[in-house]
């Protein structure tokens, strides 16, 4: 599971992907979590803090497998080609469509791959140093390169084109996706392995915590039963905690009581998130946090900023068209596992382009206030509300939203700790914003701990928590409490029947251009399973896959990189000398936690940690709610306790890596300790570029513009001097300016937003190349890749730019603009080489080239 202390304000990530956490919550609401997990967990970094990043979208799909006959129970592998007796034709007949197309797949690869292998056989005779690298894996991992290259663009003009450009081509946009990179692909495989191993027969673990894994899984996957109960469970919670004017009666005295009930107990965030973690200002303790919140859309300015949002939907359609093909095409399926029913998808009425472009430019633009409406009169009536009365309160609702987004402050203008950062005893926060009893409030999330008025609270903006209390006091108690239980509706009801899916599905396609789909359960239940027991399943996740050598072999290239860092600051002009020891002190002192937390090993241990969390394989709601309680006593056990080195923001499995400036510590899970990122037979250029750059990505973001105001022991306090500050100011105000410039479907990048990224990212690439260039010293010269004509200097930047390839809608490229902290995959290439004077020389980029513009960001 995901303590609280995980969340989010102080995790920067490689990539927007979401921790997985039901408790960490999200800092945007929960759709914004969406691929992650619609409508409940789901918390994203890397992105600010916290949501997933285009990577392995878990985005909402049909359930399709109930409907079609293949439910719970170990699904049976359909990729692949089952013997029977028969003539080839009528075998071929009997086979569906899915098998033909890979049937064909297969043929052309292996006529491919003999060709490759008669090329390879006249280079060798050629070659007579026999300085190309023939191994098997050589060959399969140039041929994979060569692919996704576009061997028609000049690298210097578009260097992301060139690098990915194939791999585009032959990626068309999965059905039910809005995003599909490399990271998706991996996750996909991820979780085909987790499925497995929760659906082995034999399963019969001496862990607890791995069984109520199991069981959790398994009640997610009975989806009879969950239809049967439709949206009983739901009305029922609702009644329990005082009715809703929406469907019935409400209790009209007990606005507190409320609130309590559905942000304490059941987790949600409206107006607020409260959270217990390390003390940014004395980083051994955990302490109360209380920072804005309370967006159902994924930002302030999809309520605000309607003409930005409706210009995208209307200009965009066409670029994301050419990705949207083949509905067979998924990323991955290495280990045969069904990722998705041919009849299922066939039945998923895909929209055809030309429909959509007619939809999108002609018959009246889409509006997403307008989808979220419709998407809350329609949960409201499922719930028992009549149409007209529910549409005028839910409009209240949405205008309510509208005015905290008012007041809401944008990340961009939030990463400066020093200035957001505000302790202040619970009576203080009393005078700061009176519409909320805090004592009896916090008191009660945070039960049994005994409070008292002097207990310190570290608010994140104060003016909004000011300004949110005016407008509770001015508001309407009915529209506050229609308010307060939809939070509760839209967190909880992804757990209900198909119907609540499907009105979320229709959101889900307005907002992020995904097209229907029909994911199939399991992997819907594998990424919910993830989010409440992710480290039970990482512990069996780790158990099957991880090989125990990986953890000294990224040991080692984490100290070559730590090494090459030290040596570029040690260059650095324009840092003072006392400035320059600290930091350096500062890299010396990041810890590094590597593949899984140990804890996950030790049966006991990991009990511990889900103990009184009860799961019941008869009812996925009710494990829902348990979660949340659970994951609420939990946050209140953290409060007396210090912070613990072994509680990790990300579960074992996820393809992603961060940063703690509290702890100044980096986080590499084992599920990104794989190709492409990394593979102990391919060249160290790939490793480099890969695995490499994620590893100085990470540990740059200790002295990104918000990593730097923490000291080496994790505290928030400021350690500069002037003249080095301002230096550095002036060179992180060159990239602010620089990704700035940037545009997606003519919308600018928000350079300051992706400041502590592009910092990460620039340093990351440059330490990652030092680090090789000392490793060649050390080791020679490697081998080359057979048939790529590339230079070992030139695939480390080729290895770099392919893992970032990837499609998107252009809806979700809106998305992304206004809600991520990272730059658009395009620019965290080209924005990152073209600074780098490395690349321009072994790619021979002439000065005025696109690739080399003559002016270069750098600031480590
Ligand atoms: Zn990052």
């Amino acid at each position: 599971m995901c303590w609280e202390s995980a969340k989010t304000r102080h995790r920067v990530c490689l990539d927007d992907r979401p921790s997985l956490c039901l408790v960490g919550g999200c800092q945007h609401p929960p759709l914004a979590c969406q691929g992650w997990w619609r409508g409940m967990h789901w918390s994203h970094h890397l992105s600010s803090h916290a949501r997933h990043w285009g990577a392995a979208g878990r985005e909402g799909g049909r359930r399709c497998s109930a409907r079609h006959g293949a439910m719970a129970g170990p699904a049976p592998a359909q990729v692949g080609f089952r013997k029977g007796p028969g003539t080839l034709l009528s075998r071929l007949a009997s086979r569906s469509q899915l098998e033909l197309v890979l049937c064909a797949v297969a043929v052309s690869l292996a006529l491919l791959l003999s060709v490759a292998v008669v090329t390879l056989a006249i280079q060798y005779r050629r070659d007579p140093s026999h300085s190309t690298c023939l191994t098997d894996a050589c060959v399969r991992v140039a041929s994979k390169i060569l692919e996704a290259l576009d061997t028609e663009m000049d690298p210097c003009q578009d260097f992301y084109q060139y690098s990915c450009g194939g791999w585009i081509k032959r990626n068309p946009l999965p059905n039910g996706r809005s995003k599909w990179s490399t990271f998706n692909s991996i996750w996909d495989q991820n979780q085909a392995i987790m499925k497995h191993l929760l659906e082995n027969a034999t399963f019969n673990s001496s862990s607890e915590a791995e069984r109520k894994t199991q069981r959790y899984y398994l009640s997610c996957l009975k989806e009879q039963r969950i239809e049967e109960l439709g949206s009983q469970p739901l009305m029922e919670l609702i009644d329990k905690i005082g009715g809703w004017n929406i469907t019935g009666s409400w209790n009209q005295t007990s606005f507190m009581e409320v609130l309590k009930s559905v942000s304490g107990t059941y987790r949600a965030t409206p107006f607020f998130t409260v959270y217990v973690g390390a003390d940014s200002k004395s980083s051994n303790s955990n302490i109360i946090q209380v920072d804005q919140s309370g967006l159902f859309l994924p930002s302030r300015d999809y309520y605000l900023n309607k003409t930005a949002n409706e210009r995208v939907r209307l200009g965009a359609g066409h670029a994301a068209n050419s990705n949207r093909g083949n509905p067979w095409q998924w990323g991955a399926s290495s280990t045969g596992t069904q990722l998705a029913s041919p009849s299922c998808r066939l039945a998923a009425h895909p929209r055809e382009v030309g429909a959509m472009i007619s939809t999108e430019a002609g018959l009246g633009v889409p509006q997403v206030l307008a989808a979220y409406l419709d998407y809350m009169v329609e949960l409201g009536t499922l719930l028992g509300g009549t149409p007209e009365p529910t549409r005028l309160q839910m409009q209240q609702v949405l205008d309510f939203e509208t005015q905290l987004a008012n007041i809401t402050v944008p990340q961009a203008e939030r990463r400066d700790d020093e200035k957001i950062y505000h302790k202040m005893s619970i009576a203080e926060l009393q005078l700061l914003a009176p519409a909320i009893d805090w004592l009896d409030y916090l008191s009660y999330a945070l039960a049994p701990l005994e409070l008292a008025d002097t207990e310190p609270v570290v608010v994140y903006g104060d003016t909004y928590l000011q300004q949110v209390s005016d407008l509770i006091n001015d508001t309407d108690r009915s529209i506050l409490n229609n308010y307060l239980i939809w939070n509760l509706v839209q967190k909880t009801a992804s757990s209900l029947d198909q119907r609540f899916e499907t009105a979320q599905e229709r959101l889900l396609e307005t907002l992020y251009g995904t097209r229907k789909s029909c994911t199939p359960r399991w992997q819907t239940c594998i990424s919910n399973t993830d989010d409440t027991l992710g480290f039970a399943l990482g512990s069996l996740f780790v158990k099957a896959t991880f090989d125990r050598d990986s953890k000294a072999i990224a040991e080692e290239m984490i100290s070559e990189i730590r090494a090459a860092f030290e040596v570029s600051l040690d260059q650095l002009d324009w840092m003072d000398e006392k400035t320059r020891q600290a930091a350096k002190e500062k890299a010396d002192a990041i810890y590094d936690m590597i593949g899984f937390p140990d804890f996950i090993l030790d049966n006991k241990e990991l009990d511990d940690v889900y103990d009184g969390y009860e799961v019941s394989e008869d009812s996925f709601f009710q494990n829902m709610l348990n979660f949340y309680n659970f994951s609420a006593k939990v946050m209140a056990d953290q409060l007396r306790k210090p912070p613990n080195r072994d509680q990790w923001s990300m579960t074992p499995q996820t393809v992603n890596a961060y940063y703690l400036p509290t702890k100044n510590g980096i986080v590499f899970p084992a599920g990104i300790l794989q190709a492409p990122f990394y593979a102990r037979n391919h060249p160290k250029a790939l490793n480099f570029g890969g695995i490499g750059v994620v590893m100085g990505h990470e540990l740059t973001h200790a002295f990104d513009d918000q990593g730097r105001e923490y000291d080496k022991e994790g505290n928030l306090r400021p350690w500069w001097q002037n003249s080095s500050l301002e230096a550095f100011k002036n060179r992180t105000a060159c990239m602010t300016e620089q990704y700035g410039r940037y545009t997606v479907h003519s919308e600018k990048v928000n350079g300051r937003q992706t400041l502590g990224e592009n910092i990460a990212d620039n340093g990351g690439l440059k330490a990652a190349y030092n680090a090789y260039k000392s490793w060649l010293q050390k080791n020679g010269e490697e081998k080359r890749l057979p048939a790529l004509g590339l230079t070992n200097h030139q695939l480390f930047f080729v290895g770099f730019a392919q893992v970032w390839c990837s499609v998107r809608t252009p809806e979700s490229s809106h998305e992304g603009l206004v809600t991520d902290p990272h730059s658009p995959d395009k620019y965290r290439v080209i924005g990152t080489l073209s600074n780098s004077r490395d690349f321009v020389e072994h790619f021979g980029c002439p000065l005025g080239s696109p690739m080399n513009p003559g002016k270069h960001c750098e600031v480590w």
